[in-house]
């Protein structure tokens, strides 16, 4: 595919996905898959810029709470939320980054106005929440980002690391958290998406709630630029999954470096990180290069992910 054919990637969380994923999440998460390519293919035959395109689909996984991500973020240790995201243009190489949210409905257009607005890159917390306000962003009462699920989903990991500290061996005390629910879904959903325009440009988005029981004011990969999120004019990256491993490996900007300065394609690429990245290699990630090419590699057992093509192709798989 030569430049002039647009190309759109989607993620919605990488992690332990049971192959017997209940029915009614896995086609909850696959018609929220499919919706947003639909939008995001639409929006890119129409011209509309890949930045432009990425934040519009970002959004609208932030809006579903099937994703963690603004509505559907899981719970900090102290049953709060702690939203984050960050947004990358590959052709300028701005972007802009928030953390620490917790009432802002769409972060990552938050991000987006960093980006457009400020002289900065990262915004969090309090100066974070202050610009939403100043910028007349849609915002509601922290409280109303809690879902049922998400307290549940919070009262069962605690649950499983007591009985886990019970039954540890006393000596070792080794621990062994799984980040599973009772309908054993994964709890690692991030939402991000790549895509590249008809005119040849790139950009990549992600968004996030982070890990369910994290310490309260963690930072996770997805905010950080070149770690959950990378554009340049070789390809655009978004990973999900384990943060702490992501951001040690600067995933996103060694996909981009691979292929800068060792020539390799995306595909060559992307794998390469996902197998050498980290030593368990938690994670996985969704890229579109300049070409059209697209990658989606992970070491997780599956991720919520799904493609499309302007020459017709369309994927949306899990495992
Ligand atoms: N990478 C995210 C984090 O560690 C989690 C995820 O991708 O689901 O905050």
């Amino acid at each position: 595919m030569g430049k002039g054919q647009w190309a759109i990637a989607v993620q919605g969380g990488a992690g332990d996905i049971p192959i017997d994923l209940p029915k009614h999440i896995k086609e909850g998460r696959e018609s929220a898959l499919r919706h947003c390519l639909h939008i995001g293919s639409s929006a890119l035959n129409h011209s509309h810029s890949s930045l432009h395109v990425v934040e519009l689909v970002v959004r609208e996984l932030e809006n579903n709470p099937l994703f963690n991500a603004g509505r559907g973020s899981v719970l900090t240790t102290e049953g709060t939320i702690e939203m984050e995201a960050s947004i990358m243009d590959g052709k300028t190489k701005k972007c802009g980054s928030v953390c620490g949210l917790k009432t802002v409905v769409n972060p990552i257009s938050l991000a987006r106005l960093v980006m457009e607005k400020t002289p900065h890159v990262y915004l969090g917390f309090e100066g974070a929440e202050a610009f939403a306000r100043e910028q007349g962003v849609a915002t509601l009462e922290p409280c109303d980002f809690i879902t049922p699920a998400n307290v549940e989903r919070l009262k069962q990991f605690k649950e499983s690391i007591r009985v886990q500290l019970d039954n540890a061996h006393p000596i070792q005390n080794e621990v062994k958290v799984e980040a599973r629910n009772a309908d054993g879904d994964s709890q690692l959903g991030t939402v991000g998406c790549v895509a590249i325009d008809l005119d040849g440009h790139l950009a990549a988005a992600t968004s996030t709630g982070g890990v369910i029981n994290k310490w309260v004011g963690r930072i996770g990969d997805t905010p950080i630029i070149g770690s959950g999120t990378y554009s340049n004019t070789y390809c655009a990256v978004s990973a999900t999954g384990s943060g702490e491993d992501i951001i040690r490996g600067t995933v996103a900007r060694d996909v981009a470096a691979l292929m800068e300065y060792k020539g390799l394609s995306l595909k060559e690429a992307a794998s390469s990180v996902v197998k050498n990245g980290a030593p368990e290699c938690k994670f996985g990630l969704v890229a579109v290069s300049a070409t059209g090419e697209i990658a989606m590699p992970f070491g997780t057992t599956g991720m919520f992910r799904a493609c499309a093509t302007q020459d017709g192709y369309s994927e949306v798989a899990i495992h």
